[in-house]
């Protein structure tokens, strides 16, 4: 892992103060080893020209060694230094640094070049290692003058240049205490600024990583006014900003989601490779496949469905929007709508976007409305043939024929009762299916609306010698319906049981509660219907076999009237029946 920003920044302030400390250790040593040799040298010339000029005295008489010893001694207690007297042959006969036994056994100094530079030059300077001493030596020389100008000998005053290093070393250990010094302070500064800087930095690694899930703080967590801190602010109020935008996407996302989901017709995108990008619920449920498994896979080879491939194929082939009605087969047949438009993602790719509407509904619908337009008009026209016949038979002549004149205008008399029957219903009908009708629901009590009905159907009843009974205790509870609309049903059922009722017949109505319901029963004696019809009696014009004949008249249009009404009251309607025997027809409505 790489170290933090911290740490590096805090060890680039040691580096440059360590760098420093060693540039100018570099830099001054020489320098100062120069400036103190030069300052050593001027100073030993001094003195070895004043000690010279002193010690003349000491050679002018015959020399004594031991005084000799004792001054050069005294010297090299003054001066500090290595005093050595050298006559002009260059014999040694003094050293500050050996006894006079010593002496004696040193070499001659003629040669030496301080010596030789003294002689001749009147002083004379070297650096080199002493045999004597066993370390590196400074010596000055200086010409002993003597009465004829002469040099009668040499002085020379020695130095170790050990001590030059010594103040060096001297001058390099306070460097390297004042670098530890620096160092230590450049540590505390560096630690110092760097948690100021770095906080901000902090946060704005801390915000980067809260951006998107919702976890960007209300205010920034920053104090410093630096760039750093501005930084920091700025990278916020981006930060909240895009938080409200992902907020807003993921928004309209879900509500976009909820609204293709909710869909009944079949969505499906494609990219503008033809891969699928989407499929709402509707089209899962259509193809069979989920959404999840057929993202980015060609719809080739998802929709297994030919027809509805044409259809995708060609939108994205020809860049238009292709609409077409397919018929899916399995798992049942099934007429579906394919509109198929090319949708602009951008970046020049255009993709296609199909919606799959059921028209199965549509298609059994126009149907149903072409049989039903089919139907009124056969059951119109065969009353106004017979209507047109006899009006015609009369003005021919027959209206003139007492014996049948009557009974052809009653024949035209029924039929034209006939059709207002059939006008009625039909209208009836149309406006119920149409929604058309505004029911007033109410409390109501059955037995009322029942006994009206039994009242005014009882001549017909009796025309046919049929028995109404009822069993319509008071206590019966009342049922939320619309009156009008129960007197209809009722109507319709008692109807069907006396005209379908054989002679002497009975018809029982009764009724129970059930729960929170009222179940409201109509029993007759008649003939029953047959298995195979009960399914289709509450079709539109669905009449019996025998009962096509106009024996009975009818329309075939009651019951389906009456299923319409009954559901409309969030009613159930059942029939049961055994031919020859009768029939019961059931109703339940809610109780109000
Ligand atoms: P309609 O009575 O005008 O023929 P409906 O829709 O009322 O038309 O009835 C449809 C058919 O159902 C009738 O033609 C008849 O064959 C049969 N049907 C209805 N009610 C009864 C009943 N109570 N007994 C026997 N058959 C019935």
């Amino acid at each position: 892992m790489k170290p933090s920003f911290g740490k590096r920044l805090t060890a680039s302030y040691l580096f440059v103060v360590a760098v420093t400390l060693v540039i100018t250790g570099w830099l001054l040593t020489p320098r100062l080893k120069q400036a103190f040799l030069s300052q050593l040298e001027q100073s030993l010339a001094i003195q070895t020209t004043l000690v010279a000029q002193v010690v003349v005295s000491s050679l002018h008489t015959p020399p004594v060694p031991a005084m000799i010893e004792s001054r050069v001694l005294q010297f090299a207690h003054l001066t500090g230094c290595r005093v050595t007297l050298i006559r002009a042959d260059g014999v040694v006969i003094g050293d500050s640094e050996r006894s006079l036994e010593e002496i004696s056994k040193m070499d001659n100094h003629l040669q030496r070049p301080e010596v030789q530079a003294a002689l001749n030059q009147g002083r004379g300077e070297s650096s080199r290692f002493s045999a004597t001493l066993h370390e590196d030596m400074l010596y000055m020389a200086a010409p002993i003058a003597a009465s004829q100008g002469r040099a009668s000998g040499v002085l020379r005053l020695a130095l170790p240049l050990t001590e030059v290093n010594h103040r060096i070393a001297a001058f390099q250990k306070n460097l390297l205490k004042a670098g530890a010094a620096a160092f230590v302070v450049a540590l505390g500064v560096a630690l110092v600024s760097v948690r100021k800087i770095s906080r901000p930095l902090r946060e704005l690694v801390t915000l980067s990583g809260h951006i998107g899930s919702g976890k960007v703080p209300e205010t920034p967590n920053v104090d410093s006014r630096d760039e750093f801190g501005r930084l920091a602010r700025a990278f916020h109020e981006m930060a909240s900003r895009i938080e409200e935008k992902v907020a807003e996407l993921t928004r309209e996302r879900r509500q976009l989601g909820a609204m293709l989901s909710s869909l009944v017709e079949g969505i499906v995108a494609l990219d503008h490779q033809g891969r699928l990008l989407f499929l709402n619920p509707a089209a899962e449920q259509l193809f069979a496949v989920r959404s999840a498994d057929a993202k980015g896979r060609p719809f080739l080879e998802v929709l297994r469905h030919s027809p509805l491939n044409e259809v995708l194929t060609k939108t994205l082939a020809e860049r238009r929007s292709v609409h077409q009605e397919i018929i899916l087969h399995s798992p049942e047949e099934r007429v579906i709508s394919v509109n198929a438009l090319t949708v602009d993602y951008g970046d020049n790719q255009t993709g296609v976007l199909a919606a799959l509407h059921y028209i199965t509904e549509l298609r059994k619908l126009e149907n149903v409305r072409r049989e039903f337009v089919a139907n009124v008009s056969h059951e119109l026209k065969t009353p106004l043939t017979s209507i047109k016949g006899y009006a015609e038979t009369l003005l021919e002549g027959a209206i003139d024929d007492p014996k049948h004149n009557r009974a052809f205008l009653q024949i035209i008399q029924q039929h034209a009762n006939d059709l207002g029957r059939l006008i009625d219903d039909v209208l009836d009908l149309s406006t119920i299916e149409a929604q058309r009708v505004i029911y007033r629901f109410e409390p109501v009590a059955v037995k009322e609306v029942v006994e009206r009905i039994v009242m005014a159907l009882d001549p017909m009843a009796k025309g046919k010698k049929v028995t109404i009974t009822t069993d319509l205790p008071d206590s019966l509870p009342k049922v939320r319906a619309d009156r009008e609309k129960l007197a209809q049903i009722v109507m319709n059922l008692v109807d069907n049981a006396i005209k379908f009722n054989k002679a002497g017949g009975q018809v029982r109505i009764s009724a129970e509660p059930y729960e929170k319901t009222l179940r409201l029963q109509f029993k007759d004696t008649g003939r029953g219907i047959p298995a195979e019809d009960l399914p289709r009696i509450f079709e539109r014009f669905y009449r019996g076999n025998k009962d096509r004949s106009h024996e009975i008249p009818g329309t075939g249009l009651g019951l389906a009237i009456v299923k319409h009404l009954v559901e409309a009251h969030h009613g159930t309607l059942q029939v049961q029946s055994t031919p020859g025997e009768g029939s019961i027809f059931s109703i339940v409505f809610p109780i109000a």
